[in-house]
Protein backbone atom coordinates (compact mmCIF):
# COMPACT_ATOMS: atom_id res chain seq x y z
CA UNK A 1 0.00 0.00 0.00
CA UNK A 2 1.03 3.63 -0.42
CA UNK A 3 0.76 5.60 2.84
CA UNK A 4 -2.12 7.61 2.59
CA UNK A 5 -1.61 11.05 1.52
CA UNK A 6 -0.49 13.95 3.83
CA UNK A 7 -2.53 17.37 3.26
CA UNK A 8 -2.88 17.75 6.89
CA UNK A 9 -0.12 18.71 8.80
CA UNK A 10 3.59 20.08 8.08
CA UNK A 11 6.16 17.16 8.92
CA UNK A 12 7.73 17.20 12.41
CA UNK A 13 4.83 19.98 13.74
CA UNK A 14 4.17 19.10 17.23
CA UNK A 15 1.25 21.28 18.70
CA UNK A 16 1.23 20.52 22.61
CA UNK A 17 -2.08 21.30 24.09
CA UNK A 18 -2.68 25.32 25.31
CA UNK A 19 -5.29 24.30 27.89
CA UNK A 20 -4.64 23.49 31.11
CA UNK A 21 -2.21 20.71 32.07
CA UNK A 22 -3.90 17.33 32.45
CA UNK A 23 -3.97 15.02 35.56
CA UNK A 24 -0.86 12.95 35.68
CA UNK A 25 0.85 15.24 33.25
CA UNK A 26 4.56 13.93 34.13
CA UNK A 27 5.29 10.28 32.28
CA UNK A 28 8.68 8.38 32.18
CA UNK A 29 8.96 6.07 29.62
CA UNK A 30 11.16 3.53 29.58
CA UNK A 31 13.03 2.59 26.30
CA UNK A 32 14.03 4.87 22.98
CA UNK A 33 12.51 2.81 19.67
CA UNK A 34 9.49 2.34 17.81
CA UNK A 35 7.07 2.41 20.70
CA UNK A 36 8.53 5.00 23.48
CA UNK A 37 9.40 7.37 20.71
CA UNK A 38 5.42 7.16 18.68
CA UNK A 39 4.13 7.53 22.78
CA UNK A 40 5.94 10.27 23.48
CA UNK A 41 5.34 12.33 20.55
CA UNK A 42 1.40 11.58 21.02
CA UNK A 43 1.94 12.64 25.14
CA UNK A 44 3.11 15.92 24.00
CA UNK A 45 1.24 16.88 22.03
CA UNK A 46 -2.11 16.12 24.50
CA UNK A 47 -0.45 18.29 26.67
CA UNK A 48 1.69 15.90 28.96
CA UNK A 49 4.77 16.22 30.03
CA UNK A 50 6.90 13.09 28.92
CA UNK A 51 10.57 11.88 29.74
CA UNK A 52 11.97 8.88 28.09
CA UNK A 53 15.20 6.89 29.69
CA UNK A 54 16.93 4.97 27.28
CA UNK A 55 19.47 2.65 28.13
CA UNK A 56 21.43 2.56 25.20
CA UNK A 57 23.97 5.55 25.52
CA UNK A 58 22.18 6.49 21.55
CA UNK A 59 19.03 5.78 19.49
CA UNK A 60 19.63 1.98 18.13
CA UNK A 61 19.42 1.76 14.74
CA UNK A 62 19.96 -1.68 13.80
CA UNK A 63 17.79 -3.69 12.39
CA UNK A 64 16.22 -5.04 8.51
CA UNK A 65 12.87 -3.11 6.70
CA UNK A 66 10.18 -3.36 9.25
CA UNK A 67 6.32 -2.34 7.58
CA UNK A 68 4.26 0.42 7.88
CA UNK A 69 0.61 -0.86 7.06
CA UNK A 70 -3.31 -0.23 7.59
CA UNK A 71 -3.80 1.45 10.78
CA UNK A 72 0.14 2.68 11.49
CA UNK A 73 -0.15 4.62 7.83
CA UNK A 74 -2.91 6.12 9.67
CA UNK A 75 -0.88 7.02 12.89
CA UNK A 76 2.25 8.00 10.57
CA UNK A 77 0.44 10.60 8.39
CA UNK A 78 -1.29 12.02 11.27
CA UNK A 79 1.94 12.68 12.81
CA UNK A 80 2.95 14.54 9.24
CA UNK A 81 5.42 11.96 9.18
CA UNK A 82 4.03 10.30 5.47
CA UNK A 83 6.45 12.61 2.75
CA UNK A 84 9.27 11.36 5.13
CA UNK A 85 8.88 8.08 5.21
CA UNK A 86 7.70 7.46 1.45
CA UNK A 87 11.31 9.45 0.79
CA UNK A 88 13.39 6.82 3.18
CA UNK A 89 11.02 4.02 2.03
CA UNK A 90 12.89 0.63 0.97
CA UNK A 91 13.06 0.03 -2.31
CA UNK A 92 12.72 -3.97 -2.37
CA UNK A 93 10.79 -5.66 -5.18
CA UNK A 94 10.06 -9.07 -3.36
CA UNK A 95 11.52 -12.25 -1.67
CA UNK A 96 13.81 -15.13 -3.84
CA UNK A 97 14.82 -17.87 -2.42
CA UNK A 98 17.53 -20.04 -3.64
CA UNK A 99 19.23 -23.00 -3.81
CA UNK A 100 23.13 -23.92 -2.70
CA UNK A 101 24.15 -22.57 -6.07
CA UNK A 102 22.92 -19.55 -5.90
CA UNK A 103 19.68 -20.25 -8.41
CA UNK A 104 16.49 -18.94 -7.62
CA UNK A 105 14.01 -20.88 -6.94
CA UNK A 106 11.01 -18.95 -6.18
CA UNK A 107 10.34 -15.22 -5.68
CA UNK A 108 7.23 -13.60 -4.05
CA UNK A 109 6.98 -10.14 -5.64
CA UNK A 110 6.20 -7.99 -2.33
CA UNK A 111 5.51 -5.16 -4.70
CA UNK A 112 1.77 -2.98 -4.17
CA UNK A 113 1.20 -6.04 -1.23
CA UNK A 114 -0.31 -3.44 1.02
CA UNK A 115 2.70 -1.74 2.91
CA UNK A 116 5.65 0.28 2.91
CA UNK A 117 8.98 -0.94 3.97
CA UNK A 118 11.24 0.92 6.00
CA UNK A 119 14.45 0.46 7.07
CA UNK A 120 14.02 0.13 11.79
CA UNK A 121 16.91 2.48 12.10
CA UNK A 122 15.70 5.27 9.61
CA UNK A 123 12.58 4.50 11.44
CA UNK A 124 13.84 5.52 14.25
CA UNK A 125 15.92 8.30 13.63
CA UNK A 126 12.75 9.79 11.98
CA UNK A 127 10.14 9.37 15.23
CA UNK A 128 13.18 10.91 17.39
CA UNK A 129 13.59 14.37 15.20
CA UNK A 130 9.01 14.20 15.85
CA UNK A 131 9.51 13.47 19.74
CA UNK A 132 9.98 16.31 21.70
CA UNK A 133 10.98 15.32 25.02
CA UNK A 134 13.66 15.17 27.63
CA UNK A 135 15.78 11.82 26.84
CA UNK A 136 17.84 10.62 29.53
CA UNK A 137 20.48 8.42 27.21
CA UNK A 138 22.53 5.62 29.17
CA UNK A 139 20.33 5.16 32.00
CA UNK A 140 18.17 2.38 33.38
CA UNK A 141 15.23 2.74 36.01
CA UNK A 142 16.65 0.88 38.83
CA UNK A 143 13.62 0.54 41.43
CA UNK A 144 10.28 2.31 41.59
CA UNK A 145 7.71 2.92 44.59
CA UNK A 146 4.11 3.65 43.81
CA UNK A 147 1.92 5.63 46.13
CA UNK A 148 -1.54 7.43 45.92
CA UNK A 149 -0.21 10.23 44.26
CA UNK A 150 2.58 9.28 41.99
CA UNK A 151 5.64 6.79 41.08
CA UNK A 152 9.28 7.49 42.71
CA UNK A 153 11.91 6.39 40.37
CA UNK A 154 15.63 5.35 41.55
CA UNK A 155 17.94 5.27 38.12
CA UNK A 156 21.20 3.69 37.90
CA UNK A 157 22.81 6.77 37.22
CA UNK A 158 20.54 9.67 37.76
CA UNK A 159 18.92 10.69 40.87
CA UNK A 160 15.85 9.42 42.02
CA UNK A 161 12.69 11.42 40.21
CA UNK A 162 9.03 11.67 41.04
CA UNK A 163 6.45 10.97 38.19
CA UNK A 164 2.70 10.42 38.02
CA UNK A 165 2.91 7.57 35.50
CA UNK A 166 5.72 5.17 33.78
CA UNK A 167 5.50 3.28 31.16
CA UNK A 168 7.40 0.33 29.75
CA UNK A 169 8.32 0.52 26.14
CA UNK A 170 11.91 -1.02 27.14
CA UNK A 171 11.53 -4.06 24.46
CA UNK A 172 10.42 -7.82 24.82
CA UNK A 173 13.32 -8.41 27.70
CA UNK A 174 11.43 -5.07 29.50
CA UNK A 175 12.94 -4.16 32.65
CA UNK A 176 10.10 -2.32 33.67
CA UNK A 177 7.63 -5.09 33.39
CA UNK A 178 10.37 -6.99 35.46
CA UNK A 179 9.98 -4.42 38.45
CA UNK A 180 6.27 -3.93 38.34
CA UNK A 181 4.63 -7.24 37.12
CA UNK A 182 7.56 -10.02 37.89
CA UNK A 183 9.98 -12.04 36.45
CA UNK A 184 9.69 -12.70 32.80
CA UNK A 185 9.28 -16.14 32.59
CA UNK A 186 5.90 -15.89 33.67
CA UNK A 187 5.59 -13.55 30.48
CA UNK A 188 7.80 -14.77 27.61
CA UNK A 189 6.55 -17.99 25.45
CA UNK A 190 9.31 -19.51 23.25
CA UNK A 191 8.75 -20.43 20.06
CA UNK A 192 11.30 -22.65 18.99
CA UNK A 193 13.85 -20.18 16.81
CA UNK A 194 16.69 -17.54 17.34
CA UNK A 195 16.56 -14.65 14.99
CA UNK A 196 19.84 -12.75 14.48
CA UNK A 197 20.04 -9.14 12.35
CA UNK A 198 23.70 -7.40 11.02
CA UNK A 199 24.89 -5.32 8.27
CA UNK A 200 26.45 -7.07 5.62
CA UNK A 201 28.16 -6.17 2.22
CA UNK A 202 25.26 -4.93 -0.46
CA UNK A 203 27.60 -6.60 -2.98
CA UNK A 204 26.46 -10.25 -1.88
CA UNK A 205 22.79 -9.65 -2.40
CA UNK A 206 21.01 -9.20 -5.17
CA UNK A 207 19.98 -5.86 -5.89
CA UNK A 208 16.29 -4.59 -4.58
CA UNK A 209 15.68 -8.02 -3.55
CA UNK A 210 15.57 -10.10 -0.38
CA UNK A 211 17.51 -13.67 -0.99
CA UNK A 212 17.28 -16.63 1.52
CA UNK A 213 18.75 -19.85 1.11
CA UNK A 214 17.11 -22.55 3.78
CA UNK A 215 18.53 -26.11 5.23
CA UNK A 216 16.38 -27.86 7.37
CA UNK A 217 15.16 -25.43 10.24
CA UNK A 218 17.68 -22.91 9.30
CA UNK A 219 17.58 -19.62 6.56
CA UNK A 220 20.57 -17.54 6.01
CA UNK A 221 19.34 -14.05 4.43
CA UNK A 222 20.05 -10.64 2.63
CA UNK A 223 18.17 -7.69 2.60
CA UNK A 224 19.38 -5.51 0.17
CA UNK A 225 16.83 -2.13 -0.17
CA UNK A 226 18.37 -0.67 -4.07
CA UNK A 227 18.23 3.21 -2.10
CA UNK A 228 20.70 1.24 0.88
CA UNK A 229 24.45 1.29 0.24
CA UNK A 230 24.48 -1.05 3.53
CA UNK A 231 22.81 -4.26 3.18
CA UNK A 232 21.25 -6.39 6.21
CA UNK A 233 22.37 -9.74 7.21
CA UNK A 234 20.00 -11.91 8.67
CA UNK A 235 19.21 -15.63 10.08
CA UNK A 236 16.99 -17.69 11.44
CA UNK A 237 18.03 -21.46 13.19
CA UNK A 238 15.30 -23.59 14.99
CA UNK A 239 16.30 -24.66 18.52
CA UNK A 240 14.28 -24.64 22.13
CA UNK A 241 15.31 -22.59 24.55
CA UNK A 242 19.58 -22.35 24.88
CA UNK A 243 21.12 -21.62 28.22
CA UNK A 244 21.87 -17.76 27.66
CA UNK A 245 22.42 -14.23 29.34
CA UNK A 246 20.03 -11.65 26.67
CA UNK A 247 22.52 -9.30 27.39
CA UNK A 248 25.75 -11.19 26.57
CA UNK A 249 26.65 -10.05 23.23
CA UNK A 250 29.85 -12.51 23.32
CA UNK A 251 27.63 -15.47 23.82
CA UNK A 252 25.17 -14.00 21.04
CA UNK A 253 28.01 -13.88 18.57
CA UNK A 254 29.37 -17.31 19.61
CA UNK A 255 26.05 -18.94 19.32
CA UNK A 256 25.01 -17.27 15.82
CA UNK A 257 28.49 -18.66 14.77
CA UNK A 258 28.27 -22.31 15.85
CA UNK A 259 24.63 -22.92 14.67
CA UNK A 260 26.09 -21.76 10.72
CA UNK A 261 29.42 -23.01 10.93
CA UNK A 262 27.83 -26.13 8.72
CA UNK A 263 26.37 -23.91 5.88
CA UNK A 264 26.65 -25.02 2.09
CA UNK A 265 25.26 -21.69 0.47
CA UNK A 266 29.05 -19.68 -0.51
CA UNK A 267 27.79 -15.81 0.92
CA UNK A 268 26.60 -17.74 4.68
CA UNK A 269 30.32 -17.27 5.43
CA UNK A 270 30.68 -13.65 4.84
CA UNK A 271 27.40 -12.49 5.65
CA UNK A 272 28.54 -14.05 9.04
CA UNK A 273 31.56 -12.46 9.36
CA UNK A 274 29.82 -8.61 8.66
CA UNK A 275 26.95 -9.01 11.05
CA UNK A 276 29.20 -10.68 13.77
CA UNK A 277 31.25 -7.64 12.94
CA UNK A 278 28.52 -5.33 13.53
CA UNK A 279 28.31 -3.81 16.68
CA UNK A 280 24.32 -3.06 16.98
CA UNK A 281 23.68 -7.12 16.04
CA UNK A 282 20.52 -8.40 17.52
CA UNK A 283 20.68 -11.78 17.90
CA UNK A 284 17.42 -12.91 20.32
CA UNK A 285 14.85 -16.16 20.96
CA UNK A 286 12.22 -15.65 18.76
CA UNK A 287 9.51 -14.99 21.62
CA UNK A 288 6.06 -13.73 22.36
CA UNK A 289 4.83 -11.76 25.60
CA UNK A 290 1.97 -12.68 26.57
CA UNK A 291 0.21 -10.80 29.35
CA UNK A 292 -3.23 -10.87 30.71
CA UNK A 293 -3.14 -7.01 31.58
CA UNK A 294 -0.91 -4.44 30.64
CA UNK A 295 -0.89 -2.14 33.57
CA UNK A 296 -0.55 -2.25 37.30
CA UNK A 297 -1.22 0.99 38.82
CA UNK A 298 0.79 3.68 38.12
CA UNK A 299 2.39 1.48 35.80
CA UNK A 300 1.85 0.29 31.63
CA UNK A 301 3.19 -1.28 28.91
CA UNK A 302 3.16 -0.71 25.06
CA UNK A 303 5.13 -2.33 22.34
CA UNK A 304 7.26 -5.57 22.74
CA UNK A 305 7.31 -5.24 26.24
CA UNK A 306 3.65 -5.85 26.65
CA UNK A 307 2.95 -7.68 23.74
CA UNK A 308 5.75 -9.14 21.66
CA UNK A 309 4.46 -10.92 18.47
CA UNK A 310 8.49 -11.62 17.37
CA UNK A 311 9.35 -10.58 13.91
CA UNK A 312 8.53 -13.89 12.34
CA UNK A 313 5.46 -11.63 12.60
CA UNK A 314 6.11 -8.76 10.34
CA UNK A 315 3.70 -6.55 12.76
CA UNK A 316 6.39 -5.21 15.64
CA UNK A 317 6.14 -2.05 14.24
CA UNK A 318 3.27 -1.46 13.06
CA UNK A 319 1.58 -2.80 16.84
CA UNK A 320 3.75 -0.49 18.51
CA UNK A 321 3.42 2.84 16.63
CA UNK A 322 -0.67 1.47 16.61
CA UNK A 323 -0.29 0.69 20.59
CA UNK A 324 1.13 3.88 21.41
CA UNK A 325 -1.15 6.14 19.68
CA UNK A 326 -3.81 4.42 21.32
CA UNK A 327 -2.33 4.81 25.07
CA UNK A 328 -1.12 8.42 24.34
CA UNK A 329 -4.90 8.92 23.06
CA UNK A 330 -6.91 7.10 25.91
CA UNK A 331 -5.16 9.13 28.72
CA UNK A 332 -6.50 12.05 26.83
CA UNK A 333 -9.65 11.21 26.53
CA UNK A 334 -9.55 10.68 30.11
CA UNK A 335 -7.85 13.82 30.91
CA UNK A 336 -5.37 11.71 32.35
CA UNK A 337 -7.27 9.20 34.74
CA UNK A 338 -5.10 6.32 34.17
CA UNK A 339 -7.28 4.18 35.61
CA UNK A 340 -9.67 4.60 33.23
CA UNK A 341 -7.34 5.19 30.45
CA UNK A 342 -5.29 1.93 31.16
CA UNK A 343 -8.68 -0.51 31.16
CA UNK A 344 -9.85 0.97 27.80
CA UNK A 345 -6.57 1.01 26.01
CA UNK A 346 -6.27 -2.81 26.53
CA UNK A 347 -9.82 -3.23 25.42
CA UNK A 348 -9.16 -1.23 22.24
CA UNK A 349 -5.24 -2.71 21.77
CA UNK A 350 -5.85 -5.91 22.19
CA UNK A 351 -7.58 -7.86 19.07
CA UNK A 352 -5.03 -6.68 16.92
CA UNK A 353 -2.51 -8.11 19.41
CA UNK A 354 -4.44 -11.59 19.37
CA UNK A 355 -4.30 -11.77 15.49
CA UNK A 356 -0.97 -10.57 14.81
CA UNK A 357 0.50 -12.89 17.29
CA UNK A 358 -0.79 -15.58 15.49
CA UNK A 359 2.64 -16.48 13.18
CA UNK A 360 2.94 -20.31 13.04
CA UNK A 361 2.38 -19.57 8.90
CA UNK A 362 5.02 -17.04 8.87
CA UNK A 363 7.57 -19.04 10.42
CA UNK A 364 6.70 -22.09 8.26
CA UNK A 365 7.07 -19.96 5.41
CA UNK A 366 10.62 -18.67 6.30
CA UNK A 367 12.17 -21.71 7.93
CA UNK A 368 10.81 -24.97 6.59
CA UNK A 369 11.52 -27.58 8.97
CA UNK A 370 12.54 -30.53 6.63
CA UNK A 371 13.68 -30.67 2.84
CA UNK A 372 10.26 -31.77 1.82
CA UNK A 373 8.28 -28.81 3.78
CA UNK A 374 10.71 -26.70 1.36
CA UNK A 375 10.02 -27.82 -1.68
CA UNK A 376 6.18 -27.70 -1.10
CA UNK A 377 6.85 -23.66 -0.22
CA UNK A 378 8.93 -23.11 -2.83
CA UNK A 379 5.77 -24.70 -5.00
CA UNK A 380 3.09 -22.55 -3.43
CA UNK A 381 5.31 -19.54 -4.13
CA UNK A 382 5.78 -20.30 -7.50
CA UNK A 383 2.04 -20.55 -8.03
CA UNK A 384 1.44 -17.48 -6.32
CA UNK A 385 -0.91 -18.73 -3.65
CA UNK A 386 0.81 -16.76 -0.72
CA UNK A 387 0.33 -13.80 -3.02
CA UNK A 388 -3.36 -14.58 -3.72
CA UNK A 389 -3.56 -15.21 0.05
CA UNK A 390 -2.09 -12.57 1.25
CA UNK A 391 -4.78 -10.06 -0.95
CA UNK A 392 -7.44 -12.36 0.74
CA UNK A 393 -6.88 -11.08 3.71
CA UNK A 394 -5.68 -7.45 3.26
CA UNK A 395 -9.39 -7.57 1.30
CA UNK A 396 -11.04 -8.70 4.44
CA UNK A 397 -8.87 -6.90 6.67
CA UNK A 398 -10.05 -3.35 5.00
CA UNK A 399 -13.56 -4.29 5.15
CA UNK A 400 -13.59 -4.95 8.69
CA UNK A 401 -11.76 -3.00 10.31
CA UNK A 402 -12.83 -0.39 12.63
CA UNK A 403 -11.60 3.48 12.06
CA UNK A 404 -8.62 4.38 14.06
CA UNK A 405 -10.30 7.07 16.69
CA UNK A 406 -9.12 10.86 16.72
CA UNK A 407 -7.83 11.23 19.81
CA UNK A 408 -9.23 14.43 21.52
CA UNK A 409 -8.42 15.95 25.54
CA UNK A 410 -11.46 15.53 27.50
CA UNK A 411 -13.29 18.70 28.65
C1 LIG B 1 18.62 -3.14 17.54
C2 LIG B 1 17.28 -3.73 17.18
C3 LIG B 1 17.07 -4.28 15.91
C4 LIG B 1 15.84 -4.83 15.57
N1 LIG B 1 15.67 -5.33 14.31
C5 LIG B 1 14.46 -5.80 13.93
C6 LIG B 1 14.24 -6.26 12.61
O1 LIG B 1 15.13 -6.26 11.76
N2 LIG B 1 13.01 -6.75 12.29
C7 LIG B 1 12.00 -6.77 13.20
O2 LIG B 1 10.91 -7.23 12.85
N3 LIG B 1 12.17 -6.32 14.45
C8 LIG B 1 13.37 -5.83 14.84
N4 LIG B 1 13.55 -5.37 16.13
C9 LIG B 1 12.41 -5.39 17.05
C10 LIG B 1 11.42 -4.27 16.71
O3 LIG B 1 12.02 -3.01 16.84
C11 LIG B 1 10.23 -4.39 17.65
O4 LIG B 1 9.64 -5.66 17.49
C12 LIG B 1 9.08 -3.44 17.38
O5 LIG B 1 9.34 -2.45 16.51
C13 LIG B 1 8.52 -2.88 18.69
O6 LIG B 1 9.35 -1.85 19.13
P1 LIG B 1 9.51 -1.49 20.66
O7 LIG B 1 9.78 -0.03 20.68
O8 LIG B 1 8.38 -2.00 21.47
O9 LIG B 1 10.77 -2.36 21.14
P2 LIG B 1 12.30 -2.33 20.68
O10 LIG B 1 12.44 -1.84 19.30
O11 LIG B 1 12.86 -3.65 21.04
O12 LIG B 1 12.97 -1.22 21.62
C14 LIG B 1 13.16 -1.32 23.01
C15 LIG B 1 14.04 -0.16 23.44
O13 LIG B 1 14.17 -0.19 24.86
C16 LIG B 1 15.53 -0.03 25.18
N5 LIG B 1 15.78 -0.66 26.49
C17 LIG B 1 15.98 -1.96 26.77
N6 LIG B 1 16.19 -2.13 28.08
C18 LIG B 1 16.09 -0.90 28.64
C19 LIG B 1 16.20 -0.43 29.98
N7 LIG B 1 16.50 -1.24 31.01
N8 LIG B 1 16.03 0.90 30.21
C20 LIG B 1 15.78 1.76 29.18
N9 LIG B 1 15.68 1.35 27.88
C21 LIG B 1 15.82 0.04 27.63
C22 LIG B 1 16.28 -0.69 24.04
O14 LIG B 1 17.63 -0.26 23.97
C23 LIG B 1 15.45 -0.21 22.86
O15 LIG B 1 15.84 1.05 22.41
C24 LIG B 1 14.77 -4.83 16.52
C25 LIG B 1 14.96 -4.27 17.79
C26 LIG B 1 16.20 -3.72 18.13
C27 LIG B 1 16.37 -3.10 19.52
Amino acid sequence: MLLPHNHLEPAFQIQPSVEEPPMNERILISGASIAGLTLAHWLARHGFRPTIVERAPRLRTGGNGVDIRDDSATVIERMGLTPRVRELAADVHGMKFVDAAGRAVARIDTRGAGSVEIMRGDLVALLHEATDAEIIFGDSISAIEQDDDGVTVAFEHAPARRFDLVIGADGMHSNLRRLAFGPEERFIRHKDHYFAFGNADAALGEDRWVTMFNTPGKMTGIYRSGNHDQAKAYFIFRSGPLDHDHRDTAEHRRLLGEAFADQTWAPTQALLDSALADPDLYFDALGQVHMDSWSNGRVALVGDAAWCASPASGAGAELAIVGAYRLAGELAAANGDHQVAFARYDAVQRPLVDKKQQIGPNVGLMVPKTGGGRCVRDALVRLSVMKVAGAVERHIQTHTARPLPDYHRAA
